[in-house]
């Protein structure tokens, strides 16, 4: 009878703690980037491909990075760095212009550990607004500078400074703002994010993206996030931290919570085509978009990894 208690005990323990397991795993590390989003274009086998195997590029710098223990902050910066630099996304090089023919650009990154961020906005001569951004965040006491201003702090932080005729290419449309989003090996999370904005935006328009909350979010509680899309009602429905407050306050899952901002709260406002990618402290994933498509590219520890754009 004894031996009966004890076989059925340890039954009962073996299946509690597996279940357990299965449920709780937490991922050592993950990343999420995008490259905007937007109404789906008919697209010929071999440039999908081109975009696939970009995006995998950049998600190969980051996933390198953080398989060796590198920090969440790096990986995003590292990653949205090379993004401004390839010439077929809409941030640093490639960024849209303004009515003007202008090219300004908005960046930010936000630290989950302690809840520091840094934002430029209106660059207009900084090569990658996104080391701006950080240099803000770490080597001044505020959040956001603009135009001239977040130029010259750039410029003093030794950030190569080019003309605005850089930024331009023959690309007349080219695929969206970037974002990476990273949960890292000490459990860490940072938001990267960096656009040329709105295409034939006015000069001195400001979007979501270096609006903490809005387009860029990070808290290690809860989430990091990062969004494309049209900015205007991005920082009115104030996605991100709304993503982040879901989570915090409603206890819903990452994939409730983006989908909740994304399908309820965004969808029903009139013009409001974008989407979030998100990762959670525990690193899950949330990649959400009302839009045709967009690109984005995910990998975890635990061996996910992908690209889509549709
Ligand atoms: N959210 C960006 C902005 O409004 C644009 C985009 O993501 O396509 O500036």
């Amino acid at each position: 009878m004894k031996k009966n208690f004890v076989i059925l005990f340890l039954f009962s323990f073996a299946f509690i703690a597996t279940n357990c397991v299965k449920k709780g795993v937490k991922e050592e590390w993950a990343i999420v980037l995008h490259g905007g989003a937007g109404s789906a274009k008919p697209m010929e086998p071999h440039v999908r491909q081109f975009y696939l195997d970009l995006l995998d590029q950049a998600l190969e710098i980051g996933t390198s990075m953080l398989q060796e223990g590198a920090d969440a902050l790096d990986v995003a910066t590292q990653v949205v760095v090379w993004l401004e630099d390839c010439p077929f996304f809409n941030a640093g090089k490639g960024a849209v212009t303004t009515m003007e023919g202008i090219h300004e650009l908005d960046a930010a990154i936000m630290d989950g550990r302690n809840l520091q961020a840094g934002a430029v906005a209106g660059l207009r001569d900084i090569k990658n607004p996104i080391l701006a951004a950080r240099h803000v965040m770490e080597d001044s006491p505020h959040v956001l500078l603009i135009g001239e201003g977040a130029s010259a702090f750039a410029a003093q932080m030794g950030l190569t400074v080019v003309e605005n005729s850089y930024f331009s290419t023959r690309d007349p449309d080219p695929n969206g703002t970037v974002g990476c989003v990273v949960l890292d090996k000490n459990g860490n999370l940072a938001a990267a994010t960096s656009t040329g904005g709105m295409s034939g935006k006015r000069w001195g328009r400001v979007g979501d993206v270096p609006v903490i909350g809005a387009g860029t979010y990070a808290n290690n509680h809860t989430v990091a996030v990062s969004g494309t899309g049209h900015g205007e009602l991005w920082i009115r429905r104030c996605v991100a931290f709304d993503i982040s407050a879901l989570m915090d306050y409603k206890g819903l899952s990452v994939e409730e919570a983006a989908a909740q901002v994304i399908f309820e709260k965004i969808d029903p406002m009139e013009g409001s085509g974008g989407g979030v990618i998100c990762v959670d402290k525990e690193g899950n994933i949330a990649m959400e978009f009302n839009t045709g498509m967009m690109y984005r590219a995910w990998a975890t520890a635990g061996g996910e990894r992908g690209a889509a754009i549709e």
